[in-house]
C-alpha cells in the first residue's frame, strides 16, 4: 500500500502535483532491479558507456528549460539559477562521460610475474538528495557512479522530487537501461534507511544535515559499507581592511542569500577587520536592501522563498525581538514562505547566530583585530565546508587559505562548486570528496591481480 505526498510550489503555497511515495518494499525490489542490471551494465563497452552519458547529457540540455520551470515550481528557485543547476547538471553528464575510456589501472613492476590493477564497479549505488539543490546535487552522485559502471538508486527529497522524476525519464530517453538508473521518491525514514541497511547497496552518497548524516555513517559503519557525506556549513567570509571594500560589500549578500540562504556553502558569517568594520556596514546596507526578493520565476528575482512552512518557521526562530537586527531587506506580502534578507550583529561568539547553520538568508557581521584573530574565528564552528577571503594582499590570501579549516575556499569571490574541481566538507561538514578529476574512484574498487610468468 503506497501513500502519496502533495508537491506545494512555496512561493505561493499551491499544490503542484501529487507523488506516489515508495514503500519499504518497492525499495527492495528496485534495489533486486539494480543488483540484477549490474553484470550487463558493467559489461557495456566504455566508449557505448561514454556515447550513453552523453546522449543524457544532449537529454537533459534540450530539457533545460522545462527542467527549469519545474524547479522553480517545486523549490521557488530563481528562474536564472534554475537553469545554471539543469546546465550544471548536463555539464557534469558531459564532464564524467569521459571516464569509462579512461578508468585506466597500473602495472605495477614485481618479480616473477606481471602485475596489474583494476578499477571495480562497487555494484548498486544509493545516492540521498537533500531539498535545497535537488538537481546539481543528484547529478553529482549518479554521473560519476554510472560512469563507473555502476547501477544507481536515488531518492529525493520527499519535498523535492519533481526535477529528480524527470532526469529519470530524460536518461531513459537517451538509451540508459530503466533499472540503471531509478529514481525512488519517498521518505528518509523508509527509502533511504533501506538504502543504509540493505546488503545489496554497496555504497551510500548522502547530502543533507550532519545530524542524519551522523546516523547514515553508523548505519553504515555497521555493514562497512563505503559513504560520502555532505553535510552543513557555517561558512565565514573574511574581509580585510586592504581589501577592495566596494566589491566586498557588494557582493557579500549574494554569498549568503542566494538560494534563500538555503546553501550548505552560504557565507553566514561575514568577519570584518575592525579599522574597516563601520565603514563596510555602511557599504553592506544598500547591498542588501537593493537585493530582488519577489517571484522566482521572473528573470529580475534574485532571491526567491523558503521551501516550507516548517523551515521558514525554524529560521524565523533564531529571530527574538531584542536580536539586535543591523539592517534588513525586503519580502513580498501574502501567500508563500518568504523572509527577508536580514543582518545580525550578535555580541556574543557563542550566540548561535554565529554557531548554528540557520540555512536562510540571516547573516552576521562580527569584527577581527589581527590576520591570527581571522583565522582563529573563522575555525571556531564545529564545521568546515566553504569560505571566502577578501584582501589585496597575494600572501596574506594564500597564508589565510592554508589557515582556514575549510574544503572550499574562495579569494576575492564566493566560488564553491565548480565541477572541474573537488568539492566537500573538513571536520562535521563532511567525509569525502565529490566532482573533480578523481570523483570516479570514489565509486571504485581497486582490484589487484598478480600473473604468473614462471615455467
Ligand atoms: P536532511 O534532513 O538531513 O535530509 C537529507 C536527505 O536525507 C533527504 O532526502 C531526507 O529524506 C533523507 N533522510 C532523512 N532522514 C533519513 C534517514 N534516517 N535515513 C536516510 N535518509 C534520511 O536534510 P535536509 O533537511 O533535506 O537539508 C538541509 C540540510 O542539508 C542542511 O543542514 C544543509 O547544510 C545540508 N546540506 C549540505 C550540503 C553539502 O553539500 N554539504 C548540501 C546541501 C544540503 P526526507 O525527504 O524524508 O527528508
Ligand atoms: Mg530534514
Amino acid at each position: 500500500m503506497s501513500s502519496t505526498f502533495d508537491v506545494i510550489n512555496p512561493a505561493t503555497e499551491e499544490v503542484v502535483r501529487s507523488v506516489a511515495l515508495t514503500s519499504a518494499e518497492e525499495t527492495d525490489a528496485a534495489i533486486a532491479r539494480a543488483q540484477a542490471a549490474l553484470p550487463a551494465w558493467r559489461a557495456v563497452a566504455p566508449g557505448d558507456r561514454a556515447r550513453l552519458l552523453r546522449r543524457f547529457a544532449d537529454a537533459v540540455d534540450a530539457d533545460l528549460e522545462n527542467l527549469a520551470r519545474l524547479e522553480v515550481t517545486n523549490s521557488g528557485h530563481t528562474i536564472g539559477n534554475a537553469r545554471w543547476e539543469a546546465g550544471n547538471v548536463r555539464d557534469v553528464l558531459h564532464y564524467y562521460s569521459a571516464a569509462p575510456e579512461r578508468l585506466l589501472g597500473k602495472q605495477i613492476p614485481v618479480p616473477g610475474g606481471v602485475n596489474v590493477t583494476f578499477a571495480e564497479p562497487l555494484g548498486v549505488v544509493g545516492v540521498i538528495v537533500p531539498w535545497n539543490f535537488p538537481m546539481p546535487i543528484a547529478g553529482w552522485g549518479f554521473a560519476p557512479a554510472l560512469a563507473a559502471g555502476n547501477t544507481v538508486v536515488l531518492k529525493p527529497a520527499e519535498l523535492t522530487p519533481l526535477t529528480a522524476l524527470r532526469l529519470a525519464e530524460l536518461a531513459r530517453e537517451a538509451g540508459i537501461p530503466e533499472d540503471v538508473f531509478q529514481v525512488l521518491p519517498g521518505k528518509g525514514s523508509v527509502v533511504g534507511q533501506r538504502f543504509v541497511e540493505h546488503a545489496g547497496v554497496r555504497k551510500v552518497v548522502f547530502t543533507g544535515s550532519t545530524e542524519v548524516g551522523k546516523q547514515i555513517m553508523a548505519g553504515c559503519a555497521a555493514r562497512v559499507k563505503r559513504v560520502t557525506l555532505e553535510l552543513g556549513g557555517k561558512n565565514a567570509n573574511i574581509v580585510f581592511a586592504d581589501a577592495d571594500l566596494a566589491k566586498a560589500a557588494a557582493t557579500a549578500p549574494y554569498g549568503v542569500f542566494d538560494n534563500a540562504g538555503q546553501d550548505c556553502c552560504a557565507r553566514s558569517r561575514i568577519l570584518v577587520q575592525a579599522s574597516v568594520y563601520e565603514k563596510f556596514l555602511e557599504l553592506l546596507e544598500p547591498a542588501v536592501k537593493g537585493v530582488v526578493v519577489g517571484d522566482p520565476g521572473a528573470e529580475a528575482t534574485e532571491m526567491g522563498p523558503l521551501i516550507s512552512a516548517q523551515h521558514l518557521e525554524k529560521v524565523a526562530s533564531y529571530l527574538a525581538p531584542d536580536t539586535p537586527v543591523a539592517f534588513r531587506g525586503s519580502a513580498p506580502e501574502g501567500p508563500g514562505f518568504w523572509f527577508p534578507p536580514t543582518v545580525v550583529l550578535p555580541k556574543s561568539p557563542a550566540d548561535p547566530l554565529v554557531t548554528e547553520e540557520i540555512f536562510g538568508p540571516v547573516v552576521a557581521v562580527q569584527p577581527f583585530e589581527t590576520e591570527a584573530d581571522a583565522i582563529a574565528q573563522a575555525n571556531d564552528t564545529e564545521y568546515g565546508l566553504s569560505g571566502s577571503i577578501w584582501t589585496s594582499d597575494v600572501g596574506r590570501a594564500l597564508r589565510v587559505s592554508r589557515g582556514v579549516e575549510a574544503g572550499n575556499l574562495s579569494v576575492n569571490s564566493h566560488s564553491s562548486v565548480r565541477y572541474w574541481t573537488p568539492f566537500g566538507g573538513f571536520k562535521q561538514s563532511g567525509l569525502g570528496r565529490e566532482l573533480g578529476p578523481d570523483a570516479v574512484e570514489a565509486f571504485t574498487e581497486t582490484k589487484n591481480v598478480f600473473i604468473s610468468t614462471e615455467e
